[in-house]
């Protein structure tokens, strides 16, 4: 057990999704929640993130930040994946190390498992197989940050553990659509076509791909467990435990929206990987499970997207 009570936590990443929704779930613990703004700590800049360390020495960390995107993005800006996500996780936990800061939570991704893995994708599959093309450089990105925590609790002895959600989504998403994922580009591109009265609207790929949500408040929620409760060498995957298709998704969110034209597919743009769907048994086998189902957690999204994007144009 790590007791929260009284402890300093450092939520790195606190601007994005998964970060903020950490911030927000630790408000309920009885700990210090310190971030850092981008301004102040560029978490690309070892020297920066050692001062920050050096300066206000949390008990813990959650290491939340990274560059991350959806399948465009990804496979569009491969250097951009591998180089920001492996700096800020070696500054961070090198940092961490010299500050002899005991216990780091790391989050990591469902897509470090190999393309085409049995499904659903046990903890012990990882570097069985190789990796999907599109996403790969994120991907090795969050095998090396793996690795590191399992090296520096080996090496140095601190309790470092990883933890490896499925496709999140959710308040505070990005609704780029060039740089988004599915859910927010889906939500986004019905909410437009139904206000244009448009006919039709476009998803990439063929729609046949699975994968697996997990709504932003119920990941947070199993990584303060985690935080809380989980000391061991291996990683832990975080998942909803339940799959659609990319079609069966946007009739969901054609549902939500109120969208009721034609689905129509772009077939220039990569499917992705087949198949997502992760085991969590190791979760489910220490007492936790999600409470948001799909379709609840795409309406309350939808309403915080309906709600940001009136304030933008305030
Ligand atoms: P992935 O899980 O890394 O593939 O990330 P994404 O969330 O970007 O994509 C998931 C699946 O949704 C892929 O098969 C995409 O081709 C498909 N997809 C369908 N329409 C869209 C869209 O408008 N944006 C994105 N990002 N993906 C889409």
């Amino acid at each position: 057990m790590f007791e929260l009570a009284g402890k300093r936590v450092w939520v790195a990443g606190h601007r994005g999704m998964v970060g903020s929704a950490v911030v927000r779930r630790l408000a309920s613990e009885a700990c210090e929640v310190v971030t850092a703004d981008r301004s102040t700590v560029d978490l690309r800049r070892q020297a920066q993130v050692e001062t920050y360390l050096n300066d206000v020495k949390p008990d813990a960390i959650v290491l939340a930040a990274a560059k991350v995107g959806g399948i465009l993005a990804n496979d569009t800006y491969p250097a951009d994946f591998l180089y920001d996500n492996l700096m800020i996780e070696a500054n961070i936990m090198q940092a961490a190390h010299e500050n002899n800061i005991g216990r780091l939570l790391f989050l990591g991704s469902s897509c470090i498992y190999p393309k085409l893995n049995a499904q659903p994708i046990t903890e012990d599959s990882l570097l069985t197989g190789p990796l999907e093309p599109t996403n790969e450089a994120y991907a090795i990105a969050k095998i090396a940050g793996i690795k590191m925590a399992q090296a520096y609790r080996r090496q140095h002895g601190h309790d470092y553990i990883s933890a490896m959600p499925t496709n999140l989504y959710g308040p505070g998403d990005n609704f780029d659509l060039n740089s988004s994922h599915v859910i927010p580009a889906l939500i986004r591109k019905t909410h437009e076509a139904k206000l244009n009265g448009d006919k039709e609207v476009v998803v990439w790929g063929t729609g046949s791909p699975r994968r697996e949500f997990l709504h932003a408040e119920d990941c947070a929620d199993a990584l303060v467990f985690l935080l809380k409760t989980y000391s061991g060498d291996q990683h832990v995957n975080v998942g909803y435990g339940d799959d659609v298709t990319i079609l069966e998704l946007t009739r969901i969110v054609c549902g939500v929206v109120g969208f009721t034209g034609k689905i129509v597919q772009d077939l220039s743009k990569p499917d992705g990987t087949p198949r997502k769907l992760m085991s969590s048994d190791k979760l489910r086998g220490m007492g936790w499970a999600p409470s948001i189902p799909l379709r609840a957690g795409i309406e309350s999204t939808y309403g915080w997207f309906l709600e940001s994007t009136s304030k933008r144009s305030q």
